[in-house]
């Protein structure tokens, strides 16, 4: 499954991604962009018009390769 990531020190709060795809993200009370779901279902070609729109690059949307991370 793709996962939508947020680049925090990227992020300038434009709002563009939240007032093209709200059901994925929203500029918290920080001034930056975050991913309020975990369900993309349905949701790909609105998380990708917010990457493509995201002025700062600061949004990527990539498979995530597997359930934990390794250190
Ligand atoms: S479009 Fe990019 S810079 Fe603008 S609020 Fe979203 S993540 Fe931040």
């Amino acid at each position: 499954m793709k996962i939508p990531k947020i680049d925090i020190g990227k992020c300038a709060a434009c709002g563009n991604c939240e007032a093209i795809c709200p059901e994925v993200f929203e500029i918290g009370d920080d001034d930056k962009s975050h991913v309020i779901t975990g369900d993309f279902s349905g949701l790909e070609s609105c998380i990708e018009a917010a990457v493509e729109n995201c002025p700062e690059d600061a949004i990527s949307y990539e498979e995530e390769e597997g359930e934990e991370e390794e250190k």
